[in-house]
Parts: C-alpha cells; structure tokens; sequence
C-alpha cells in the first residue's frame, strides 16, 4: 500500500510536469457542426509527445469526428487546432495574414499524424511492400533501398515479413490490420490516431491486433490517440483516459481515475452498460 501511494504521487507530479510542458497536439475551443447539428460542442484537449490517450464514450459522441479534424479530414467550425503549435486548419499567407489552410499546408502537417482506421485502407493493387514504402518515396523522397529496409523493419515489428510480396487480398482482417499499422508508422509521425480499429474485425483477429499496438505503445516515442470500444485495452495501454459524451468532454483521468473511481453518473452507467 505504501508502494502504491507513492506511485501515484509520482504519477501525479508526472501529470503536473507534463501539464506545463508544450503540448505536442493541443484543440482549443473546438466546435465541429454538420449543417444545423453540432457534434462538437467546445473541446479543450492537449496530447504531450509520446503520450497515449485514450477516447471512450458512446457511440455518436463525437470520438472519430475529433479524430479526423487532427487527421485533417474534417475541418472544425470554430476553435483552432494545433499540432507543434502550428495551427493544422489555418496558415500565413505573404503578408502574414492568417486563412484558411490550403492544399500544401494540409500535406505537411500529414507527414506529423499518422493514421489507422477501422477498414485498413489499403490499396488492393499493391503488394504488402508497396503499400508500406509508397509514401516514404512519394512523400518522404527516400530512395527505394531505405524505403525498403524501414518498411521491412516495420513489417517485422508487426510480424509480417513473411508476408512482403502478399496483396491485400490474401491477407486476414487482422493481418491487413497490422499491416495498415506498419504503413501509418513507417512514416515516423509524432501522432497515430486509431480509429476504432478493431471494429471491423472478427473477434479472434482482434487481440493480434492490440498486441501490435501494445508493443508499439511501449517503445514510447509516438503520441497515440486511441479512439476504442476495447476497454481493457484502453486501461493498459492510455496514460490518460478521456470520457467524452454529446460533443463534450464528461470526465478525464488516468486509467485507475476512469474505471474505479468514475465520477459523473453517466460514466458510472456507460461502464455498467458494457
Ligand atoms: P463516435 O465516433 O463517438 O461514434 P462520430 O464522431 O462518428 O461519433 O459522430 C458524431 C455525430 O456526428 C453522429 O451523430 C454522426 O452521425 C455525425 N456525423 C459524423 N460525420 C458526419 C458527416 N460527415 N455528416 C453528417 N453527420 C456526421
């Protein structure tokens, strides 16, 4: 008991530390309507480098809309959003007057977010190869031997190396998984957002998924932002766990703050419902 108390005083001084820290990711104000309805309704979020959070909440609460606003999918309706503090959805222009991002700005801050979503993306026509190195010599200029030798140290982190010269079509739900995950990461981004990415898999395809991720979590370096179901998994591998409801933010913490000591009666009953 006395372990454990200091360990959370740590973890809390930790917090303090980090709070104060630049932020890596940070929303201020962020609103997001599709015409008359509003699903973002006022968020303030900061993500610090190599900081693992994850997203629970209901479905339709907004989740994947946040998500894709960092992955410049979606643009907000108010509020900015920055990434290294440079604002994602707006930029200079020569007089120094601030507009609204164009296509080349958006581009640069993708090479910042990468991103894994519930139904792979792959590209069927590709080889599992082609598919990890297309960006890293389109986008990145890396010659063809350096974007191999990364993109096969990435597929050997996710235990496909066996699998180079495979096309997506040949491929298990989870293993088209893993290999979207190698592709996102190859890329060397400070952020990775999950989007609900075992959603779409058979249940027995999922924990080789999470595994991946787990790994992937512990080597430290990349921020993540995990929009899941999968609760355990959000216990064990988040830093910090947010709780969002209708467009807002109910209730933040760490892991231990969110599933045993939940707060707000709709936490309390959105845990009870699982
Ligand atoms: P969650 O990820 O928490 O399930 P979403 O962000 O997917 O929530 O969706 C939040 C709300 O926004 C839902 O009501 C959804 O129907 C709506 N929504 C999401 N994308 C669009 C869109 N492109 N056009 C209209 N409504 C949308």
């Amino acid at each position: 008991e006395v372990a454990e108390s200091g360990e959370s005083r740590q973890r809390n001084s930790l917090n303090l530390a980090q709070d104060e820290s630049e932020p890596l990711v940070e929303y201020r104000g962020v609103t997001k309507s599709f015409g008359d309805l509003e699903v973002i309704k006022g968020i303030d979020l900061r993500l610090h480098a190599g900081e693992k959070l994850a997203f629970i909440g209901p479905s339709g609460s907004g989740k994947t809309t946040l998500g894709r606003m960092l992955m410049t999918l979606e643009q907000p309706t108010t509020g900015t959003l920055t990434i290294d503090n440079e604002p994602i959805w707006q930029m200079k222009d020569k007089r120094g007057n601030w507009k609204a991002a164009n296509e080349a700005h958006l581009r640069s801050i993708r090479e910042k977010v990468g991103m894994v979503f519930q139904h792979f993306n792959l590209f069927p026509h590709l080889t599992v190869e082609r598919n990890v190195t297309l960006a890293l010599t389109s986008v990145l200029n890396l010659s063809k031997e350096e974007a191999i030798g990364r993109a096969e140290s990435m597929l050997e982190k996710v235990g496909l190396l066996d699998k180079l010269r495979n096309y997506p079509s040949q491929l298990s739900g989870g293993q088209k998984q893993r290999v979207a995950i190698a592709r996102a990461l190859v890329m060397r981004p400070k952020v990775v957002v999950f989007d609900e990415v075992t959603s779409a898999l058979d249940p027995e395809l999922v924990g080789e998924v999470l595994a991946v991720i787990k790994e992937i979590a512990k080597e430290g370096e990349t921020a993540m932002m995990l929009i899941t179901h999968e609760m355990d998994f959000a216990r064990e591998v988040a830093d910090r766990v947010i709780f969002g409801a209708e467009g807002l933010i109910v209730e933040e913490g760490t892991p231990e703050d969110i599933f045993e000591r939940p707060q707000s009666e709709r936490l309390r009953t959105f845990l009870s419902r699982l």
